[in-house]
């Protein structure tokens, strides 16, 4: 029986998921948000995606980003590949799109911050 640990609150509960005549049966959740955070991880498991993208002209070499909803557990990879290969040019704001459709699954990847240009010494 697969077992997952909930993550919806710091509680942590750990979640007994089974399928059973198309039925999905959740237990060990304290309340109703765990039974439905089972059952998607049982079904369609989903992640937000937040990393760091190379970044030219700023302070800093990478920028944090994170997607604009959750994604698929099983593209996270796929579109980590993307996010890897992606370099961003300041100045850029917090909540600009970085990669448009990322891997064509309808999220956006955003900036989770901003970053300023840069001006070159000398
Ligand atoms: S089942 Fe409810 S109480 Fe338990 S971790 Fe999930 S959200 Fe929190």
């Amino acid at each position: 029986m697969p077992e997952y640990v909930c993550i919806v609150c710091p509680t942590g509960c750990i979640l007994n998921v089974q399928e059973i005549d198309g039925k999905v049966i959740v237990s060990g959740n304290e309340c109703a948000r765990g039974a439905a955070y089972g059952e998607n991880e049982l079904k369609n498991p989903v992640r937000l995606l937040t990393s760091t993208v190379a970044i030219s002209g700023a302070i800093h070499p990478r920028l944090p980003v994170v997607s604009s909803q959750e994604l698929p557990k099983a593209m996270i990879e796929k579109c980590l590949e993307e996010v890897y290969k992606t370099k961003a040019l300041a100045p850029v704001l917090k909540g600009q799109v970085i990669i448009p459709n990322v891997c064509g699954t309808g999220a956006d990847i955003l900036a989770s911050r901003s970053m300023a240009l840069v001006e070159a010494a000398g």
